[in-house]
């Protein structure tokens, strides 16, 4: 039998000042699964990533995480819960180090990783660590990304479109390393743009059209049907 989802999205609403951006977002997450968020640009993935983490203006409707109601929760008292967040912009600090960088998020929760096993899981943010911020590609900047939330020792994961603008030999890395982290257990919600990857990575996609939620997907029906996707993502 299917494990009991530990996330529970029950009738999100979600607004910037006086504009409605979530209209009633219904999805569950299972323990261990990755599920994909897909829609066109502006369907409102990011806003529902946003909402969980409690970073929009205002928000209504409920937000179980492992049975505790989520939606008056502030965002560090979320983190605390254990939901990391990785931005789709990435927020790496310029100015400080790949190191510097990677210390930055408290450590919030017993069970995250150490330095030395973060850097023997990316080996090549390692041979940049007293390398700046901004001297990083866009690969690594990811790669950076991912790995500092993996020291909060959160076990579920909101990954804003890690494949932006990267190279495709980059996105199969970064494809690698969340497959290396479904492995080991963490669950994880993904936007994501590029269906190749979505494909590669996912359990199941949640389809976002204009705030809602109008179909959910396995990996079998995207394969099967891939230019009724194609038509929800406008591509
Ligand atoms: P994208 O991939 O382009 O980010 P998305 O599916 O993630 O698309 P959202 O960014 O969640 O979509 O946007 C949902 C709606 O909310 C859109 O109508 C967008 O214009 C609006 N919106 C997003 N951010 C803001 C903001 N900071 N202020 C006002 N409106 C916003």
């Amino acid at each position: 039998s299917d494990p009991q989802p530990i996330l529970k999205v029950e009738n999100l609403e979600a607004w910037y000042g006086e504009s409605k951006a979530l209209h009633g977002m219904n999805f569950d997450v299972r323990e261990g699964e990755l599920v994909t968020l897909i829609g066109r640009n502006g369907a409102g993935k990011t806003s529902t990533l946003r909402s969980i983490m409690g970073i929009v203006g205002n928000r209504t409707g409920s937000i179980q995480f492992r049975g505790k109601e989520l939606i008056r929760k502030r965002t560090y008292q979320i983190a605390q819960e254990g939901i990391a967040y990785c931005p789709e912009e990435r927020a790496i600090f310029a100015s400080l180090s790949v190191a510097e960088n990677m210390t930055l998020p408290p450590v919030l929760r017993p069970g995250g990783l150490s330095d030395k096993d973060l850097f023997e899981a990316f080996p090549n943010l390692h041979a940049r660590r007293k390398s700046g911020g901004s001297k990083l590609s866009g690969g690594e900047q990811q790669m950076l990304a991912i790995a500092r939330i993996l020291r909060t020792g959160s076990r579920f994961i909101l990954l804003d479109e890690p494949s932006e603008g990267l190279a495709p030999v980059i996105v199969k890395q970064i494809g690698t390393q969340i497959l290396r982290l479904k492995e080991q257990g963490f669950t994880i919600v993904l936007v994501e743009q590029n269906l190749q990857f979505a494909r590669l990575v996912a359990d199941r996609h949640v389809v976002v059209e204009n705030g809602q939620v109008v179909d959910t997907l396995t990996p079998e029906d995207l394969s099967a049907d891939l230019d009724r996707v194609k038509t929800y993502l406008g591509v």
